[in-house]
């Protein structure tokens, strides 16, 4: 099954790759902003529950 890489902080696929850096890999998100070598690797059914889990929840 095909892997996603997604954003830690806002869930967003559209993550790109920055660099490979000595300390390992970067990695950019569009969306948030977010720049770090952290990022989450999931699968296509995975995310799909991670989707509903943040629509869900994203209210406070
Ligand atoms: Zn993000």
């Amino acid at each position: 099954m095909a892997k996603i890489k997604i954003c830690p902080v806002c869930g967003s696929t559209r993550i790109y790759y920055v660099a490979g850096m000595i300390t390992g890999e970067k990695y950019r998100c569009e969306d948030c902003g977010y720049e770090g070598s952290l990022i989450m690797e999931i699968d296509e059914e995975e995310y799909e529950e991670y989707l509903k889990k943040i629509r869900e929840g994203g209210r406070n």
